[in-house]
């Protein structure tokens, strides 16, 4: 029973010690459903030809719907893109291995709206022509996989997954597969490389997964939150989409707030919003403490000062910031935390998750780490001729690891030199 498990999953979350908060349940403000029998209503439309899978994809243009599992790629464009290639055989995952210290939105997302998440990927699939889909999991994830294995067996009873979908000739297939563990498998290559059987290294781009994925074919893949999106656009459109966004941005974003904060949760507020109102959402600093930085966009995020309070959450105005949106997840740090510690211990969990594939990674994270714990613990001194090195091994794997996780170890570690020596960036 659904509820059931979203509500073992609940109980779960109040445990002492939990990280996670969920919000009141009820729904989110932006599912267009209200009842359960009223779901899927535009996977049927474009089913039956009611709306065409062109405009599917014009609307998800005109929302400017940009992917939320970090990279950012414009949506509308990468459906369009596999639904031009013409191998016959494509395939579809929804990416929903969120394993980034502070991510957590996307496991409330399959636990209370499986519907919507599923919905947006059965569209992907019509519109760009594929008949398998799977949903690749993290296996901490088991509450939400019991949540979305029911839904998917609901699809099956009311006949929207099948050989022949509501008479319309469309196969539809959905599977689940439960990724065997590691960080790096997030990474859309990875994943591929995983589901294929072979070890879990991402693979060189190009070739993008939407010409070659897997199997060596065209695959759709979007992330949680991304297609739990979709229907939402196209049953309300992509002008109120905009809408909903502020301080020039459009659209919805979920957020997942940790650290130092007084109510640790998910939140769904308008794309736009300001690191300051959604510090306040959730209550503010722990403790009535100041704040000393923010990682906006999650753990792999450079750290913010308050002097940028007020800049607005959006892939654009935190890259300015000298920051990144990345998944949404919101890291709140308060006055008296050591940043550099901080910054080591999430580099450590970079070090620990590197796959090995390339060396600027594997040998770097190690390198930087060890000069940082030596400083740390040690009584080691980080003179300038560390920090030199610091910023120089942050270059040489920004500018020639293969894949993001290598690229973006080092800048937490940066940013706070940085912060500490406004003047010195490399
Ligand atoms: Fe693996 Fe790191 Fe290279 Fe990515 S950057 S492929 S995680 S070694």
């Amino acid at each position: 029973d659904v509820a059931e498990l979203v509500e073992q999953r609940r109980q779960g979350s109040t445990e002492p010690g939990a990280t996670v908060a969920y919000a009141p349940r009820g729904g989110w403000p932006n599912d267009p459903y209200t009842r359960r029998d009223e779901h899927y209503g535009t996977l049927r439309a474009l089913l039956s030809g009611e709306i065409a899978p062109e405009t599917v994809i014009g609307n998800l243009k005109d929302s400017g719907l940009r992917g939320m599992g970090g990279a950012g790629f414009p949506t509308g464009k990468k459906w369009e893109i596999v639904r031009a290639q013409d191998t016959g055989v494509k395939y579809a995952i929804c990416n929903a291995d969120e394993s980034e210290p502070g991510t957590f939105k996307d496991r409330q997302l399959l636990a209370e709206q499986p519907h919507l998440v599923l919905e947006g990927m059965l569209m992907g699939m019509v519109v760009a022509g594929a008949e398998e889909g799977t949903v690749f999991i993290r296996h901490e994830y088991g509450p939400e996989e019991g949540v979305l294995d029911a839904e998917i067996r609901h699809l099956h009873d009311i006949g929207l997954l099948g050989d022949d979908v509501l008479g319309s000739g469309q196969r539809l297939s959905l599977d689940i597969f439960t990724s065997p563990g590691g960080y790096i498998l997030g990474e859309e290559t990875a994943l591929i490389e995983c589901m294929e059987g072979h070890r879990g290294e991402p693979r060189n781009k190009p070739p993008f997964p939407g010409v070659y994925g897997l199997w060596g074919k065209p695959t759709l893949m979007n992330s949680v939150e991304t297609f739990a999106d979709v229907p939402i656009i196209a049953s309300r459109g992509a002008s109120w989409w905009v809408e909903q966004g502020t301080n020039g941005s459009g659209g919805l974003k979920f957020f997942a707030v940790s650290g130092h904060v007084e109510h640790p949760g998910v939140y769904c507020v308008p794309m736009g919003t300001t690191i300051r109102e959604l510090l306040d959402l959730a209550g503010g600093v722990a403790g009535g403490a100041g704040l000393h930085a923010v990682q906006p966009g999650g753990a792999s995020s450079d750290f913010l000062g308050p002097e940028h309070l007020d800049v607005p959450m959006d892939f654009g105005t935190l890259a300015e910031a000298g920051s990144m949106l990345g998944s949404g997840a919101m890291v709140v740090i308060a006055e008296g935390t050591d940043a550099l510690a901080a910054a080591t211990n999430v580099l450590r969990f970079f070090r620990n998750e590197s796959c090995g594939k390339c060396v600027p990674c594997r040998a770097g994270s190690t390198k930087a780490h060890d000069l940082l714990t030596d400083t740390l613990h040690n009584g080691g001194e980080l003179d300038d001729a560390r920090k030199a090195r610091l910023r120089e091994l942050e270059m040489v794997m920004r500018k020639t690891s293969i894949c993001g996780l290598g690229q973006v170890a080092m800048g937490p570690v940066v940013s706070v030199l940085n912060r500490e020596e406004p003047g010195a960036q490399s």
